[in-house]
């Protein structure tokens, strides 16, 4: 009689509970026969692969294999032949779409009840994720030590560029970069990845669009998924949006390279054609890599001032060795009309002491300059008359050609101030005044007391300074190109006044207009204040 017996026999209750396990793994279970014919398919693996159980029931395995890979089929139909089990071999399978993924496969040989090998079955696991990351870890450390060590800029520039463009899966990346030459004007660099130089050139450079000014202004991250979308993108004429021929960026990510001390260097910016491509894991990476950019660009940026630095310095050397030696070239040859007895010293001895004093005072520039880039121009402060002071410095240039004119307050008071640097200071603006203008002129020195301050002007009837170098004359070296044909000098007067009155915590500057004159101004507090720290 058949037994009606609902339940189960001991072989097909372990047969369901087999069902369930395979059914509800996350890994894909396969099987297959030793003809590579597969003969099971679990739901892991239809969502592994996106091929039913339907479809691939009879199907050879080779389906999922790419063809350069035919060989591993092979080989693990020999291992299983020899029962020799395969634990996590790392390969690439493809899915029905023709995605490559990476899998973990671990494969034991299936024998019947006899013993006899009949086939095998495979556990799949999934690792694209884990791969991807290996991979990203062993670019940003390729890129890593590639820019450590380098010191050229454009090479850091490109190496990040394709680095990041490539960690972030997008289709094109530029890095733009905001350089300063030797005269202090600022440019931008940029390097492209994924896109060809020309595709750029009709964009041009970034505008100061809302969309990038996000990025320069060091705003943060930016990261859309349709920047087209954008209530920022487009604000701008002429283009209200993407320029014709520009590159067809959908999803856009823009993270700006900021220094170790804050300042905007630069911007990372991708682009892809399709929407919705950067994901906050690809915002983290570029971050990553943008800091360690961000170094790399300040240690070539530090190399790049040195070299400059080195370069003016050999600059000085040549040029201040050329001042020195034409006074010494005068006083040689006076030396030899002296020597045949040509002139009589009445006649030599006043001419050389003048050149002698042009040397002393090179010389006494260039120590002060020395002294200022050493940090040590050391001030010794006094009480002094202020009237006395003005008078002293007046009667030390010979200015008999011209007329000197004091105009002081009726009651003299006290200064407390270094008084030989101070004297230097207006012997400097007197010396300037007699040489910059005509025999016969007026130099007027006015001194006024501004609450607790003092202020000295002096004025001249010369030549005059046109506009756009009024503040650049107190800088190093500076001349205006004019005058430095014209007479004589090495720019260094200014600067070491402004030096000086800024130790006496004040400020130096200068009014003029060509043709008419200049005027000379600088104020300091009467008392010395007492410096914070
Ligand atoms: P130097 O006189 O040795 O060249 P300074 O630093 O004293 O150096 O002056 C810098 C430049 O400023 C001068 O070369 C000249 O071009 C301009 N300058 C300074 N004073 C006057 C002035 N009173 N009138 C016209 N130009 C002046």
């Amino acid at each position: 009689m058949e037994s009606n017996n609902p339940k189960l026999s001991d072989f097909e209750q372990r047969q369901a509970m087999l069902a369930a396990i395979i059914d509800s793994s996350k890994d894909a279970i396969i099987s297959k026969d030793l003809n590579s014919r597969i003969t099971s398919w679990n739901k892991a693996a239809e969502k592994m692969f996106g091929y039913t159980e339907k479809e691939m029931i009879g199907q050879l395995i080779n389906i999922l294999i790419p063809p350069d890979r035919y060989s591993e089929e092979d080989m693990i139909i020999s291992q299983m032949r020899q029962g020799k089990p395969i634990e996590h071999f790392e390969t690439i399978r493809l899915t029905k779409t023709g995605k490559e993924i990476y899998i973990s496969l671990s494969i034991s040989p299936i024998r019947n009840s006899k013993g006899i090998i009949v086939g095998a079955s495979k556990i799949a696991r999934d690792i694209t994720l884990q791969k991807q990351h290996d991979q990203q870890l062993e670019l940003i450390n390729a890129m890593g030590k590639a820019i450590v060590s380098e010191l050229d800029i454009n090479v850091i520039l490109q190496k990040v560029t394709d680095t990041t463009t490539r960690l972030s899966g997008a289709a094109f990346g530029a890095f733009f970069y905001n350089k300063t030459d030797s005269k202090g004007e600022s440019y931008m660099l940029y390097t492209l990845s994924g896109a060809p130089r020309e595709a750029f050139e009709k964009f041009g450079m970034p505008r100061n669009t809302a969309v990038f000014r996000e990025t320069f202004g060091g705003f943060g991250i930016v990261r859309s998924d349709d920047i087209t979308q954008d209530p920022r993108y487009g604000k701008n004429a002429p283009h209200h949006g993407m320029p014709k021929g520009h590159l067809p960026v959908i999803s856009y990510l823009a993270v700006p390279v900021i220094s170790k001390t804050g300042v905007v260097i630069g911007g990372l910016f991708f682009g892809h054609p399709k929407p919705a491509m950067f994901t906050s894991d690809h915002e983290n990476l570029v971050a990553t890599v943008a800091s360690q950019a961000a170094i790399a660009l300040d240690n070539a940026m530090l190399y790049e001032e040195i070299n400059l630095l080195n370069n003016k310095k050999d600059e000085f050397i040549s040029f201040a060795s050329h001042e020195l030696k034409t006074p010494l070239t005068t006083i040689k040859g006076y030396l030899q009309l002296a020597a045949k007895k040509d002139i009589s010293p009445a006649e030599y001895l006043p001419k050389i002491n003048k050149q002698v004093e042009r040397l002393e005072g090179i010389v006494a520039d260039l120590l002060d300059i020395s002294k200022i880039h050493a940090g040590k121009l050391d001030l010794n402060f006094k009480k002094t008359s202020l009237l006395e002071l003005l008078k002293e410095s007046i009667d030390s240039i010979n200015s008999s050609r011209y007329k000197i004119v004091l105009d002081c307050p009726s009651e003299d008071f006290m200064v407390t101030v270094d008084v030989q640097k101070i004297m230097q200071v207006i012997i400097n603006l007197l010396t300037n005044a007699v040489k910059f203008s005509s025999p016969g002129t007026t130099i007027t020195i006015t001194a006024i007391r501004i609450g607790d301050q003092v202020r000295v002007s002096i004025a001249d009837q010369g030549i005059g300074i046109p506009g756009q170098h009024l503040d650049k004359i107190f800088n190093q070296f500076y001349r205006v190109s004019d005058t430095s044909k014209t007479t004589k000098g090495m720019g260094l007067g200014l600067f070491i006044s402004k030096e000086i009155i800024e130790g006496h915590l004040g400020k130096i500057w200068a009014e003029s207009e060509e043709g008419k004159g200049s005027t000379f101004h600088f104020q300091f507090p009467v008392e010395r204040m007492k410096v914070p720290g």
